[in-house]
């Protein structure tokens, strides 16, 4: 157990060090390799956090080559108990818009080759994902967005694909007649390895645009768009950070994430 201590995680862009005070940046070696980059500890509202960028300070980690396990475990080395990871998200409905938030509900896996357990025997652990993300959470993240008077969506399903390369219009179409509001790069494992752990994980996605199969919208997904369209809605995602880690009670946790092992070995 490392001797630096965090009540929450925050995995994100780079945007965020600025408003963490007493700022201390450290390595964490974990028995999963190295996590993306440094961690930095510092302070938000009299809370610990740990705060970790999922691509590398300079963005360098695609998202198929993140080491999730070892930003995972980084976090639990430290004592955290609750991680927020928010991400930029394109939008497969019309009335999911860009600059509105979704604070998801549920994931679909269409990634491959990930490392995404950690638990590879010899004893046989069947986590249950039903409900991937930490219901309290989502809750106060709900919250945090509308008091800051931001366009939210209470639910929606985020589709993960493998990346780095983006959607056909004909699998985009697909992923939007199964209903399905968000497609994105990094939110699995990320969030279900939290889960393994027995650590609260909610997600808050940033629509930066609309995917390429969304009806009204047939221009193609470019990397160029999506950094400008964060760019510009960055800083009111860091509004509803600031104020979810403010509300996140650390001391007592209300929901059944730190149970998730109970069941999951015969
Ligand atoms: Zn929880």
């Amino acid at each position: 157990m490392s001797k630096y201590r965090a009540d929450i995680g925050v995995f994100g862009g780079t945007g965020f060090y600025e408003f963490l005070t007493n700022v201390e940046e450290i390595w964490i070696e974990t028995p999963y390799g190295a996590p993306s980059d440094k961690v930095a500890l510092g302070e938000v509202g009299g809370k610990r956090v740990a705060f970790l960028p999922r691509h590398g300070k300079d963005h360098r980690i695609p998202p198929h080559l993140i080491n999730y396990r070892a930003n995972l475990w980084a976090m639990k080395e430290l004592g955290v108990s609750r991680i927020i990871g928010p991400c930029a998200a394109g939008s497969l409905q019309p009335h999911i818009k860009p600059g509105d938030l979704v604070v998801t509900d549920q994931f679909v896996n269409r990634t491959w080759g990930r490392k995404d357990t950690f638990y590879e025997g010899p004893i046989v652990t069947h986590v249950s994902p039903a409900d991937p993300y930490c219901p309290e959470m989502r809750a106060l993240a709900i919250e945090a967005a509308k008091e800051e008077k931001i366009n939210v969506h209470e639910r929606g399903t985020v589709v993960v694909i493998q990346g780095p390369r983006f959607s056909t219009r004909a699998e985009s179409q697909e992923y939007r007649s199964h209903g399905w509001e968000v497609i994105n790069m990094t939110q699995y494992p990320e969030g279900y390895l939290a889960r393994e752990l027995g650590i609260c994980y909610v997600n808050i996605a940033l629509i930066t645009d609309y995917d390429v199969g969304t009806l009204e919208h047939p221009e193609p997904v470019s990397h160029e768009a999506v950094m400008i369209a964060f760019k510009q809605n960055i800083e009111k995602l860091q509004k509803v950070l600031f104020r979810l880690i403010e509300k996140v009670p650390v001391d007592e946790r209300a929901c059944q994430c730190a149970d998730a092992l109970k069941s999951a070995r015969g």
